[in-house]
């Protein structure tokens, strides 16, 4: 795809018709070369069915629009020297950043690994390289456990993230993904060849190999990953084939199965270690994990904006940007030419919506008791927070990525060591985003408001229960909330009526 540009711009340059439709031609053809080897990978994990002369006019159609879309922008060489220019201007992250390319990482732990473990922790640098690096703080009784409930989540993820599946059967496998767990011989059948680059596509025919190590861990630990996975599959069943997320309810829904659940899993993996203990199984922290999860997961989904219109699934939630889009309009009328405002109301509204989460994640961090546990779990926190800042009024989240500069990210990494740091980064951010609010935004007083809950931090007292409804729970509130506008309608209309009596 990199590639595409480059040929782009040399086209525009030499300025022959003739250049620009060989390259459509080779992109068109390339594109239809990726659908024929995914559909044959595809068929030859499902057992090799035939195919018939609709479903090649449906794949060739498919790499039309495949070799016709919009991609997203690269950067060029001059952001590159002007993000690194940019960089310069904090020496103390610099001293970060030199520190880190000028280490090596720490080998002590990977030099014990050997077989089936050596090779998770490999998978994991290559499809997370972040995550590998964080989770090689843990102690020794949660490095492995953590490190095999990512790659299953992972791969559970990879399933649910390939579009090339249909949607009938993506349920199926999504429903019957947990119970590959009981049997690492036969569980990568019909997942070989499903996912986006080699590394997916590796710890998906590999996943026996995860399996093996999962056998190895604590019964409680493996009772979590069964039971997670299990939970999310199913979650992500009710969003196989949507186009787009309509309610806010649903969004929240969505974040908790993708991520609330991940943050529940962990508590309860830490809740049955010595590193932690039973303090974390609570009713409380179980309801405070999730919300460190949504946390993460609407910052995510915030910043992702551009990838996933361009993609097709954009995973912002209608009843927020129908608020602001003009009249009649999408959610990709966002990044066009002249709805700046409009995009930029709707980003706040749903930073200060992320933003509403950031208290409870403090007092999450709180009830840790281990520092390798708390450096875990706050660094992904400090880097959402920092994300938030950065994005607040920043129109780059349509037109590209926003990223933190990596020098801050680094001394966020180093920093987020005790509560007590954690919560000024909170604070340092909420404050630099305060700054940025413009009184005059649609939400203003709700950004305000949550800003205020960060830097006058105190103890939540109640703890929200969010995207945790069962259907039946979420069917009861609803009908609780149309009776009572029933109610207040019907006692209008008897004040009306009695009014009418007196006029006749
Ligand atoms: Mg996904």
């Amino acid at each position: 795809m990199g590639l595409g540009l480059g040929l782009a711009l040399g086209a525009m340059s030499i300025g022959s018709a003739w250049f620009g439709q060989r390259q459509s031609r080779e992109k068109l053809k390339k594109a239809m070369k990726e659908e024929a080897r995914k559909q044959i990978m595809l068929e030859m994990s499902s057992g090799g069915t035939t195919f018939s002369g609709s479903s090649l006019d449906e794949l060739q159609a498919r790499a039309m629009a495949a070799a016709t879309k919009e991609q997203m922008p690269k950067k060029s060489l001059s952001k590159k020297v002007g993000s690194f220019m940019s960089q310069l201007s904090y020496p103390d992250e610099m001293w970060q950043l030199a520190k880190y390319l000028t280490t090596s990482p720490n080998n002590k732990n990977k030099a014990t690994r050997e077989g089936d473990e050596a090779y998770c922790f490999a998978v994991l640098a290559k499809v997370s390289r972040s995550f590998a690096m964080v989770i090689e703080g843990l102690t020794d009784d949660l490095r492995t456990p953590i490190c095999v409930f990512y790659l299953v989540l992972r791969a559970l993820d990879t399933v649910e993230d390939d579009m090339d599946i249909p949607n009938e059967r993506k349920k199926v496998m999504l429903t019957g993904f947990a119970d590959r767990l009981n049997d690492a011989a036969s569980c990568n059948e019909g997942l070989v060849g499903i996912g986006d680059t080699e590394d997916y596509k590796d710890l998906l025919k590999q996943f026996g190999r995860v399996v093996n190590v999962m056998k190895t861990m604590s019964d409680a630990h493996q009772k979590v990953v069964m039971d997670i996975t299990k939970r999310m599959a199913d979650g992500m069943v009710k969003f196989v084939g949507k186009e787009s997320l309509e309610t806010h309810a649903e969004y929240e829904n969505y974040c908790h199965y993708v991520a609330g659940l991940v943050g529940i899993g962990l508590s309860q993996m830490f809740a049955s270690t010595e590193s932690e203990g039973a303090h974390m199984g609570t009713e409380k922290v179980e309801r405070l994990s999730n919300l460190m999860g949504l946390f993460l997961q609407k910052t995510n989904i915030t910043r992702d904006y551009l990838e996933d219109v361009l993609e097709g699934r954009p995973w912002w939630p209608k009843e927020v940007w129908s608020k602001h889009v003009p009249q009649g309009g999408v959610v990709k009328d966002l990044k066009e030419c002249g709805n700046e405002k409009a995009a930029l109301g709707c980003l706040h509204e749903l930073i200060a919506d992320a933003l509403e989460q950031a208290p409870f994640c403090l007092s999450y961090m709180k009830q840790l008791k281990n520092e390798n546990v708390f450096a875990f779990c706050a660094v992904p926190q400090v880097m959402a927070i920092a994300t938030l800042a950065e994005m607040y009024n920043n129109y780059g989240v349509f037109t590209g990525v926003v990223k933190i500069r990596k020098g801050l990210a680094l001394l966020l990494m180093e920093q987020a060591k005790s509560w007590d740091a954690v919560k000024k980064i909170f604070i340092k951010f909420a404050l630099e985003i305060e700054d940025k609010v413009d009184p005059n935004d649609p939400s203003a007083m709700r950004t305000i408001f949550a800003l205020r809950k960060i830097i006058d931090y105190s103890e939540p007292q109640k703890v929200p229960r969010k995207g945790t409804l069962e259907p039946e729970e979420a069917k009861a509130e609803a009908k609780l909330l149309l009776q009572k506008e029933v109610d207040h309608l019907e006692k209008e209309l008897d004040a009306a009526k009695e009014k009418l009596e007196q006029l006749a």
